[in-house]
């Protein structure tokens, strides 16, 4: 699964033109829509905030005090705002704006953004930091970290970037970036920096290919260095290459910053936990993981994309289906609950104080054949809400500019806005529940259940619990949501539905939410 990695990490070299031209002025609509945009020019479907203002309303529920939510894409005043990739923070209102609607504009880890920090800090706006990474990471840095090769060897297909891929148990170039994390986190300590989470997107070697593993065969220096046998072995050698890369992030890049910020969240792509008995997905839906440990991270990154190449993957011809939209649905449904929903129950059975934070993306264009149907924004919605409801602390909106020159595939980077806040708003009327409750339900869904499905969060006496199915018609799920009471039946109807729970002397009050 590296070629898809990869996909990812191109979010970080994609070219960030923006077009602008943008009017501001008329009132956020009450609730945005789900329709298809209406927009006909580049000019009004620009991502530039005078356009994201108008179009994604402001939270109705207070959020302070939680993880904000952060977007890839830079927030910018017009297509030519160069402010940020100078170090320069938005206006004070442009940062209570995007507050006021969940989201923070995320620095990079670099010295140049503590003057970015401190101007969020000040307007109580969330500090994030995210930085993306691809390749052969810290060792490029350091001379002699690569492989030592016989003449004339050519190994397997690569990508071009990467001629020759570094000896995973040289850490000289990780001694190097270590070095600088720590004195980089101190720095923003020393300035009075409170950071709230770094959110890390190193999609770097060490990872556990057969053109890595090849090479590492034929390296004198690793055949010296790797313990008996692994590099023999392909399973063997993943499942080494897996834990080290793991434990060389927690002693290099998480360590020096839980020496500044102890116990801030911190997790980097696609980290989550796996167990033997209760195997964890890929992000692709495609591949079951093994035992998987995040060593020092303080939180898992599950991915959740609508991902057009879930076609390719997961996309069954016995099924007979046609290649619509309620099709292709089910299949992004079943991937996109499926990774979250593993690392959620895992969380819960090995390390319950692990904070869950992931991608989510109603459109990734990996495969960009035209016939596979979008993922609908209402079923994208619909998952959102079993995320929050499945232990989501925050979520990182993945909404790249994939089509710059095309209108309605532009309007889609700020509909992946309108999405998101809009079931945030949701949920947060259901605050204390997210804050502090207790996940109820970690089922997976296939592609082909039509059945009840569910998701719920209890506290106390108290739940609230949200249902649907992908079938034509209403089911019920039978739920026994508290210890100390019978059973319960809920319906489930295709456009989903939301219960209150109570538990009053022994019986369960149910309460269908609007
Ligand atoms: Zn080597």
């Amino acid at each position: 699964m590296i070629m898809p990695r990869f996909n990812c990490a191109h979010r970080f070299l994609l070219a960030t033109l923006l077009w602008t031209g943008a009017t501001t002025g008329a009132e956020p609509p009450a609730a945005p829509s789900t329709g298809p945009s209406t927009a006909t020019s580049l000019e009004d479907v620009a991502y530039t905030l005078p356009n994201i203002l108008r179009k994604v309303p402001k939270l109705k529920h207070d959020a302070t005090g939680r993880l904000p939510l952060v977007s890839i894409e830079i927030f910018k005043m017009s297509k030519d705002d160069q402010s940020f990739s100078e170090g320069k923070p938005l206006p004070p209102e442009m940062i209570r704006e995007l507050k006021a609607r969940g989201f923070t504009q995320y620095i990079i880890p670099d010295e140049k953004y503590i003057a970015y920090a401190q101007a969020l800090q000040k307007e109580g706006a969330g500090v994030v930091m995210v930085q993306g990474l691809a390749f052969n990471g810290p060792p490029d840095e350091v001379p002699n970290s690569m492989h030592i090769l016989p003449e004339g060897y050519k190994g397997l297909e690569r990508p071009g970037q990467q001629p020759k891929f570094p000896c995973p148990m040289v850490l000289d170039g990780w001694v190097k970036k270590q070095g600088e994390y720590r004195a980089l986190f101190r720095k923003y300590k020393e300035a009075g920096v409170k950071v709230d989470g770094v959110w890390l997107d190193w999609e770097i070697e060490p990872y556990a290919g057969d053109a890595q593993r090849d090479e590492a065969k034929h390296c004198s220096r690793c055949r010296e260095q790797f313990p008996k046998g692994v590099l023999e072995d392909k399973e063997r050698y993943r499942a080494f290459i897996d834990r080290w890369r793991v434990q060389i992030f927690s002693a290099y890049l998480v360590a020096p910053i839980f020496e500044s910020y102890p116990g801030i969240p911190v997790n980097n792509w696609e980290e989550i936990i796996s167990t033997i008995d209760l195997p964890t997905p890929s992000w692709s839906g495609s591949r079951m993981n093994a035992h998987y440990d995040i060593g020092m991270y303080s939180a898992t990154n599950p991915v959740a994309y609508g991902n057009t190449i879930w076609k390719k993957y997961n996309w069954k011809g016995e099924w007979n289906w046609p290649l619509d939209v309620a099709h292709m649905d089910r299949v992004y449904t079943q991937v996109m609950l499926g990774q979250f929903s593993r690392d959620a129950a895992n969380i819960m059975r090995v390390a319950p104080e692990t904070r869950s934070i992931p991608w989510v993306d109603r459109y990734c264009a990996d495969d960009r054949d035209p016939s596979i149907p979008i993922l609908s924004r209402t079923r994208y919605r619909e998952i959102l809400r079993h995320l929050w409801l499945r232990g989501a602390d925050t979520m990182q909106v993945f909404n790249p500019q994939w089509f710059p020159d095309d209108v309605a595939k532009t309007a889609i980077v700020t509909e992946e806005l309108e999405d998101v806040v809009m079931v945030y708003d949701e949920m947060l009327a259901y605050r204390k529940f997210l804050d502090d409750g207790q996940v109820m339900n970690t089922e997976i869904i296939q592609a082909t259940d039509d059945g009840g499905f569910w998701s719920g969060l209890r506290l106390g006496d108290q739940a609230i619990v949200r249902t649907f199915t992908q079938g034509a018609s209403t089911v019920k799920v039978k739920i026994r949501p508290f210890e100390k009471a019978e059973e319960i039946e809920l319906d489930c109807p295709p456009a989903g539905a939301t219960f209150f729970l109570n538990l009053s002397e022994g019986k369960v009050v149910v309460e269908a939410k609007p």
